[in-house]
């Protein structure tokens, strides 16, 4: 398939060419139009052009339209999956719920709207509080969840009277391009636009006078230039940014089964999750036995290309990602004892041995830093107290774990926890509906929910006075 870029309803070639590469080969298997500055233009331009009309549809029109997409993207869903692990390299099987769950929040989506509030009334006023569509909404992803992280932006921001410009990760960019040649059939001309860059077209798209709003997820320094670039005509921007959240063990927790949840939440998509488990606290009287359990699991796991059949870990996404993992896994080595992994393996692609290192002072890079990789810190503590002034002692705040089988208590620790989510006794668990966030500078604003739609809308009062005027 030549993957092209959309921009007004239609698939153009790009200015030039770039080369998508498989994880688990490290060789190119795709290549994909790539845009300039005058095709980014253009994708605004259509933008734009195209916001007062679908501005205009009702939401009920807007919601046939969302829903269309959605069953035309249902019907391709094996497709989009196998295209996922081949770009991004994840588990066929974890592809599948990426899509899966991406389709029924779009779903969700089509079918949200805002009301229209009456803030007061009595016989002399009425006070109406009414959300408008704010116009071009560009939705800057990254590589970890390429295709879920896109729609919790556009589902949203079609909903609510929005036009788009999209722009994926330059090594993850297939199944953007896919949804906007399925968009370009299935939705109004320039609605939903996508442009395709090799990490030099942001500024520009950032910057952009005619973009109103900046729905961006990815690493928290390039969140920071994306704010400094949006406050030159004061855009909008919901910012999803990067985490180092805390697994915290409680003394009571059986940790045969929570080294299993925690191993799980940790290497899942080989550790690049936003809201991964980064650090691992446990009482220093289960701290070996804990340990011990983690480097058994990171023993066991099976790694490999992630379209082969069992396998649970696959690749690092890319080649800059794999070699950041492993020099911080040398560094680690300095200070750290490795229990388990410690290396790449053997073959070609971006493959990691699921890495346990345990015995780490809190100042380590691996401690204070986001690894995004399959490479677990085990720390030991002697209070809960010590436990949370730790685990609170970064930059970051977005999630944060506690194990417990006391949930009371868990809900208690949680509540002391300086971040956007905590979970207790589960992890990873968004719901569409629920809104979901960072702390401190884990992010700005609100993904899911009633929450999203107010991000992509403005507050419009309609202050009516029921007394006629006359002269
Ligand atoms: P990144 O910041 O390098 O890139 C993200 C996107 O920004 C890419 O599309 C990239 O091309 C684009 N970009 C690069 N320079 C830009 C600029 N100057 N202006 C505008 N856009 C620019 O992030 P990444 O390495 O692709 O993703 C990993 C990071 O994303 C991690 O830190 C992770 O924690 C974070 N993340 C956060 C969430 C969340 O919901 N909080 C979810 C997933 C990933």
């Amino acid at each position: 398939m030549n993957f092209k870029l959309v921009i007004d309803g239609r698939l153009v070639e790009g200015a030039s060419s770039l080369d998508v590469i498989d994880p688990a080969s490290g060789k190119r298997f795709a290549t994909c139009a790539r845009a300039d500055g005058v095709q980014l233009e253009q994708a605004i331009a259509a933008a734009k052009r195209s916001f007062p009309v679908w501005a205009a549809l009702s939401h009920a029109q807007r919601k046939e339209y969302l829903d269309r997409l959605c069953e035309m993207v249902e019907l391709r869903k094996e497709e989009f999956a196998v295209l996922l692990t081949r770009e991004q390299g994840k588990p066929l099987a974890q592809a599948r719920a990426e899509i899966g769950s991406a389709i029924a929040r779009l779903r969700y989506f089509a079918a949200l709207d805002m009301p229209v509030t009456v803030l007061r009334e009595n016989d002399d006023e009425k006070i109406i509080e009414h959300r408008t569509p704010l116009g071009v909404v560009a939705a800057i992803t990254p590589w970890n969840f390429p295709f879920s992280l896109l729609i919790n932006k556009l589902g949203p921001a079609l909903s609510a009277g929005n036009t788009m410009v999209a722009k994926p990760a330059p090594t993850t960019p297939l199944t953007t391009l896919l949804l906007g040649a399925i968009a370009a059939e299935v939705l109004p001309r320039g609605v939903f636009n996508v442009i395709v860059d090799a990490n030099e077209l942001g500024a520009k798209l950032t910057s952009h006078p005619d973009i109103a709003k900046i729905g961006f997820t990815g690493s928290t320094s390039t969140g920071k230039l994306v704010m400094q670039s949006a406050a030159g005509s004061l855009k909008r921007v919901t910012l999803e940014l990067g985490g180092n959240d805390a697994a915290i063990i409680l003394d009571d927790a059986d940790i045969k089964s929570v080294a299993k949840s925690v191993f799980a939440a940790a290497m899942l998509n080989a550790g690049q999750v936003c809201l991964a488990a980064k650090r691992v606290y446990v009482p220093r009287g289960m701290y070996h036995a804990f340990c011990e359990e983690l480097a058994q699991l990171a023993n066991n796991a099976v790694v490999g290309d992630g379209s082969e059949h069992g396998t649970e870990i696959g690749p690092l996404q890319n080649q800059q990602q794999f070699e950041k993992v492993l020099a911080l896994i040398e560094t680690t080595k300095k200070d750290g004892r490795i229990l388990a992994g410690g290396k790449a393996l053997d073959r070609p692609g971006f493959f990691i041995a699921p890495t346990i290192v345990c015995d780490l002072s809190d100042g380590a890079e691996l401690v204070r830093e986001e690894q995004f990789g399959p490479v677990i810190p085990v720390l030991a503590y002697d209070t809960v107290d010590e436990a949370i002034a730790r685990a609170n002692d970064t930059v970051y705040g977005l999630g944060g774990t506690i194990w417990t089988t006391n949930y009371a208590r868990g809900a208690e620790v949680a509540m002391r926890l300086d971040t956007g989510t905590v979970w207790v006794n589960k992890h990873l668990d968004l719901p569409s509906d629920i809104p979901f966030g960072g702390a401190k500078q884990s992010g700005i604003g609100r993904e899911n929910g009633i929450d999203a739609l107010k991000e992509v809308t403005q507050g419009k009062i309609v202050n009516i006075s029921k007394t006629a005027v006359s002269h």
